[in-house]
C-alpha cells in the first residue's frame, strides 16, 4: 500500500504482484460448450477481390503512355540499349525495382501479396477454432455486449491486452493509443477518448477501467525525452504525450540522477497514476466511484521479464468538517 499525490489528487495505491506463473484467468468468462462445426473451405466473407472501390486516380496517365503492349515495351527497351549500352546498367537497376514492386503486389500465379494472405489466413484460422468451436459465446455477443472492464492500454504492437490478459471476446471494452494515456476532461480537445469513457461507464455500465502501462514504451520514452520548450518537431505525438507531463516532473524530482533508462520506468508506471487522476475528471467516472458502482485500477506489463503489476485507486469522500 502506497500513497501518492498527482494533480492535487491524494491517491491510495493497494498493490498486487502476479507472477508470469501466477496469472489467474478471469473467472467471468462463460461457460460454453464447444461443438466442431468447421468447415475446410474458407469463410465466404474473405474475398480475394478488393472491400473498396478502387479511387479515382490522382495521375491520369497521358494519351500516349500505357498503350503500348508487353512485348512493344520490352522491344522499346532492346532497341534503346542496343544503342546506347552504357545504359544497361541503370536500366538493370530499374528492372529489378520494377521486379520487386510487381513482386510485392502480385506473386506469379496471382496470389495476393503475403500482408493480405496473412490477414486471410488469420481469419480462417479465427473461423475455425474459436468462432465455429464457440457457438454459444458467438451467440450472446450476438445479442450485445456487457463487459466487465473498460481497459486503456498503448497502441503498441507487443502488449495486446486481450492477448496478455487472456481477455475473451465480450469481457472488455478496449481503447488503445500512444503511451496508455488518459487526458483529462475536455469536450473539444480529447473527445475520442472522452467519447469512450462515456459510454463505456453511463451505456455499457463497466464495473471497472484499468489503465494498463508496459515497459519499453515509446510514447514514455517521447514524453522523457521531449524538451517541451515551446519547440515542436511533431504533429501530433508532443502535443498528446505530454498528458503525462506530471508524471515526467515527478519522475525528475525523484530519479533525476538515473540514466533515461531507467528514468523510463519510473515514468511508464507513474503516467498510469496520471490518468488514473484525469479519470477523475470526469463527472460520470466521479458519480461511479462515490456510488461504488466502479472502481479503477493502474497496471503495468513488463514484456521483458514477463511480469504483470496491479493497482488499485481507492477513492472516498470525507465528512465534512463544520468549524
Ligand atoms: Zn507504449
Amino acid at each position: 500500500m502506497s500513497t501518492s499525490s498527482i494533480n492535487g489528487w491524494c491517491f491510495i495505491f493497494s498493490s498486487s504482484f502476479v507472477s508470469r506463473s501466477g496469472l489467474r484467468r478471469p473467472t467471468l468468462r462463460p461457460s460454453i460448450v464447444a461443438s466442431l462445426n468447421s468447415s475446410a473451405s474458407p469463410p465466404s466473407l474473405i474475398q480475394d477481390r478488393p472491400v473498396f472501390a478502387a479511387p479515382i486516380p490522382l495521375l491520369t496517365p497521358r494519351k500516349d503512355e500505357g498503350n503500348k503492349s508487353y512485348e512493344e515495351a520490352v522491344e522499346a527497351l532492346k532497341k534503346l540499349l542496343s544503342g546506347k549500352g552504357e545504359l544497361k546498367a541503370e536500366a538493370a537497376g530499374k528492372v529489378d525495382q520494377i521486379t520487386a514492386s510487381l513482386n510485392s503486389t502480385l506473386s506469379a500465379d496471382g496470389i495476393p501479396n503475403a500482408s493480405v494472405q496473412r490477414l486471410k489466413d488469420g481469419f480462417i484460422y479465427f473461423k475455425k477454432e474459436k468462432y465455429d468451436k464457440n457457438p454459444a459465446l458467438y451467440a450472446e455477443l450476438a445479442k450485445g455486449q456487457s463487459p466487465k472492464y473498460m481497459i486503456v492500454a498503448c497502441s503498441d504492437s507487443r502488449v495486446c491486452p486481450s492477448h496478455v490478459l487472456d481477455i475473451q471476446p465480450g469481457e472488455a471494452f478496449v481503447v488503445r493509443n500512444v503511451a496508455n494515456m488518459v487526458p483529462p476532461y475536455d469536450q473539444t480537445k480529447y473527445a475520442g477518448i472522452g467519447l469512450a469513457i462515456e459510454y463505456a461507464v453511463l451505456h455499457l455500465k463497466v464495473q471497472e477501467i484499468v489503465v494498463i502501462g508496459h515497459s519499453a514504451c515509446g510514447g514514455i520514452k517521447g514524453l522523457m525525452s521531449f524538451p517541451f520548450d515551446g519547440t515542436t518537431s511533431t504533429d501530433f505525438i508532443e502535443d498528446w504525450v505530454k498528458i503525462g507531463i506530471p508524471a515526467k516532473t515527478k519522475v525528475l524530482a525523484e530519479h533525476g540522477s538515473e540514466p533515461l533508462g531507467a528514468q523510463c520506468v519510473h515514468c511508464e508506471k507513474e503516467a498510469v497514476n496520471v490518468s488514473l487522476g484525469n479519470l477523475l475528471s470526469y463527472p460520470f467516472v466521479r458519480d461511479g466511484l462515490v456510488k461504488k458502482t466502479l472502481a479503477i485500477k493502474g497496471g503495468y506489463y513488463d514484456f521483458v521479464n514477463g511480469t504483470f503489476e496491479l493497482w488499485s485507486l481507492e477513492f472516498q469522500l470525507s465528512d465534512p468538517l463544520s468549524v
